[in-house]
């Protein structure tokens, strides 16, 4: 699905930290999964919110992508969730920073504690944490954000199998939201119900009612 106008995308180690939450998160007993819409809605949300306030003082930002959204997309044949924002986006450098390393302090102290903790105490830790994207791969074997920073025209595209390494790589104009971000889960087997109307909408009524920015679901893709 992802064209690109280069040969071989760059491949990148996760920072070692990163690569232990990751491993702690795919295999700890830990078992409430339904945390990681809300988490993914909850990056979104921030999106649409850090692109309202930078656009106060540089208008030129917000252009004319519209009003901020959050658009969910289902595709049981293909197994895959999108959740795709019209928010401030990542440059290339931002994707790298943002999603391959772990720039807060606290790791560590978030690994001691989720290792011993209970499921609703765990889902509470990722929040206050802010290591919430990570928890994709807890129902996703692959996960591709494609990103478009406002006021910019390049795009990229992040890709990992959340097993140590990520590649990045430019996205094509047609092949990447206009402004925003793109997280797209390629589903593990038994979390393909995360493709199903039902499971989706009741699963951001119960985690995610209070998001301000409206949220669009999609039956099906383009
Ligand atoms: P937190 O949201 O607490 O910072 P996360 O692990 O959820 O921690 O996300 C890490 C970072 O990745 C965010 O701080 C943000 O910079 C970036 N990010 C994640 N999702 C998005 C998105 N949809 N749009 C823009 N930036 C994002
Ligand atoms: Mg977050």
């Amino acid at each position: 699905m992802t064209t690109t106008t280069e040969a071989a995308p760059a491949t990148r180690s996760f920072e070692a930290d990163v690569a232990k939450l990751l491993h702690l998160m795919v295999h700890s007993v830990y078992s409430d999964k339904d945390v990681f819409l809300r988490e993914l809605i909850s990056n979104a949300a921030d999106a649409c919110e850090k692109l309202r306030y930078e656009g106060l003082s540089n208008a030129a930002l917000l252009g004319d992508g519209g009003q901020p959204r959050i658009t969910v997309i289902l595709d049981p044949d293909a197994r895959q969730l999108t959740i795709e924002d019209n928010g401030i986006g990542m440059s290339e450098d931002e994707l790298t920073d943002a999603l391959g390393t772990i720039a807060r302090s606290g790791t560590k102290a978030f690994m001691d504690r989720i290792a011993g903790a209970k499921d609703a105490e765990g889902s509470h830790l990722i929040g206050q944490f802010g290591v919430g994207f990570y928890s994709a791969f807890m129902v996703a074997d692959r996960v591709e954000v494609t990103s478009r920073r406002a006021g910019t025209e390049a795009a990229s595209i992040w890709s990992s199998d959340g097993l140590g390494t990520y590649t990045i790589q430019p996205a094509t104009l047609a092949d990447a939201p206009a402004r925003g971000t793109r997280v797209l889960l390629h589903l593990k087997e038994d979390a393909a119900s995360y493709t199903e109307s039902f499971t989706i909408e009741r699963t951001i009524k119960t985690q995610s009612g209070h998001v301000p920015v409206p949220i669009f679901l999609k039956d099906t893709p383009d």
